[in-house]
């Protein structure tokens, strides 16, 4: 009988994590990356078919465990990114150069206490009179992912967590400018689950991602599933592939504010949804409509809260500076600059020649709906204020400029008829009231956090189960121990 090399190797590294297990020393490292099993590796590689490779090795070696095993995975992820999050994070900064520092650092900490692993798993069942379905939540295989540059690791940390929740493993083709801290945490996950665990490759990056890499992962047949969290460009590419895509796409949500809201609340929470990590966040607010019963009071809570209000020649130098225009004919279109994209709102202020403290989190103004801050994602502290005739009109408004991505939106209310006319009109996966747009995301709100909110697609905020495959096992006439 013939023993494939594959086998050898697993019993091999059964036994080294048994020894592990034991009380023996933690699995000894290998010299140097292994070429033919790919074992010291810890994820990295420059060519797109042998990470796949190695994810499908390690997918076979995952399945072979137990749910145990994938929770002391996760408890490794978990671990570092939490206790290492100063220094991950701030490599992330000083890698990509936008967003803040402190929200850098936060939000791979996050990421590791809050995205959802195994304790998501579970099963359903149909009980009847001819017997029981158990319906169960198997794994995919390899998925291949894409990630962002607004929040590299925070991405990979979260995605890594909850695909290997369902026993999948993973590709990362990451924003070519946040690729090194994305390298690194992987490199460190990985590193510690082998150490641990003996499998390595669990995830596994492409350390210099081109869309060419990308296009070899979505085409690879060993790559069974797709999951891309990004602008409207990825999300338009994935969902050409032949294969399923979860579709983590743009937003650009809108908030409304209305007579009965709590004004000053209302603004603090503004603020903190859209400053924080300097307006990078997909969910954060992008423009506000403000019925006019309310308008310059709602600007006055604004400046009480410590916002810095731009006034209407400050707001046009802005808009100069900061949004460009691309594309021709009926293709072109209005796109954030990128030397502002991320900035600070000191940064911001300036081009719009004003002078403000480097501790100011967000600057506001009013314009019109047609400024292109409103339509524009923008993806820098500064919050275009939109006057709107009643309730009707900040919907109507609010409707338009989230452009059907069917992502965010946000009001700041106490009339329940007013919250229900913009759900059912707006139509987002995620919709928040009263509170800053991460509590819809567990962030001071009810939940769990996911980097990776699928609208386009439909599954939403992700977690474990969307990345599994349905089975059922029947048990015709038989095991339902109920009645006589
Ligand atoms: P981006 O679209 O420029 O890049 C995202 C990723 O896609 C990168 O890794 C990039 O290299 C890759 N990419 C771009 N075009 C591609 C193509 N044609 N084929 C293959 N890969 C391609 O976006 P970004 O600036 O990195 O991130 C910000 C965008 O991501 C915003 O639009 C934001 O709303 C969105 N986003 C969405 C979510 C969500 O959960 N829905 C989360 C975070 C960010």
């Amino acid at each position: 009988m013939q023993i494939s090399e594959t086998v050898v190797r697993n019993v091999v590294q059964e036994v080294l994590r048994r020894l592990g297990a034991d009380g023996s020393p933690a699995v000894p490292l290998p010299k140097g990356p292994d070429r033919a099993t790919h074992v010291g590796r810890f994820g990295l590689f420059t060519d797109a078919d042998q990470a796949v490779a190695a994810a499908r090795d390690a997918f076979e070696q995952l399945s072979r465990r137990t749910i145990e095993d994938r929770r002391k995975v996760i408890s490794h992820i978990r671990r570092i990114a939490i206790d290492q999050c100063v220094e991950l994070g701030t490599m992330e900064m000083e890698e990509t150069k936008i967003g803040r520092l402190e929200h850098k650092i936060e939000k791979i900490k996050t990421l590791g206490l809050m995205a959802p692993g195994v304790e998501f798993m579970r099963s359903e069942v149909f009980s009847g009179d001819h017997g029981l379905a158990v319906i169960e939540h198997a794994p995919f295989g390899v998925i291949g992912a894409v990630t962002p540059v607004t929040h590299s690791l925070p991405t990979i940390t979260g995605n890594a967590i909850s695909m290997i929740a369902a026993g999948n493993t993973v590709v990362f083709n990451p924003h070519p400018s946040g690729k090194k801290i994305a390298a690194e945490g992987v490199r460190r996950y990985n590193e510690a689950i082998y150490r641990d665990l003996g499998i390595d490759n669990l995830m596994c990056v492409i350390v210099e991602p081109t869309l060419e890499t990308a296009n070899t992962i979505f085409k690879h047949r060993d790559v069974a599933l797709l999951c891309v969290t990004g602008g409207p460009g990825v999300a338009r590419a994935a969902m050409q592939q032949a294969k399923r895509a979860i579709v983590a796409g743009p937003g650009n949500p809108p908030v409304v504010v209305d007579e009965t809201a709590d004004l000053d609340r209302a603004a603090r929470s503004i603020i903190r949804g859209g400053a924080y990590d300097n307006n990078l966040l997909c969910i954060a607010e992008k423009q506000v409509f403000v019925v006019k019963e309310v308008f310059d009071a709602m600007m006055a809570a604004m400046e009480r809260a410590g916002a810095v209000r731009l006034n209407a020649k400050e707001i046009e130098a802005l808009t100069k500076a900061a949004i460009a225009s691309v594309g021709q004919g009926e293709h072109k279109h209005d796109v954030p600059h990128k030397d502002f994209i991320g900035q600070d709102a000191a940064v911001l202020a300036r081009a719009a020649g004003k002078s403000i403290p480097a501790d100011v989190e967000l600057i506001f103004g009013e314009t019109g709906e047609s400024n292109p801050f409103v339509p524009v994602e923008q993806m820098m502290p500064f919050l275009p204020f939109v006057v709107a005739r009643d309730i009707d009109h900040a919907i109507e408004m609010a409707v338009r400029s989230e452009h059907g991505f069917r992502h965010t939106a946000i009001i700041h209310s106490h009339n329940v008829v007013h919250m229900t006319k913009m759900g059912k009109a707006v139509d987002t996966t995620l919709f928040i009231k009263n509170g800053p747009s991460m509590a819809g995301l567990g962030v001071g709100g009810e939940g769990y956090t996911s980097f990776s909110i699928a609208g386009p697609t439909g599954e939403g905020a992700t977690t474990p189960l969307t990345f599994t495959r349905e089975r059922r096992c029947s048990m015709i006439d038989n095991l339902r121990i109920l009645g006589r």
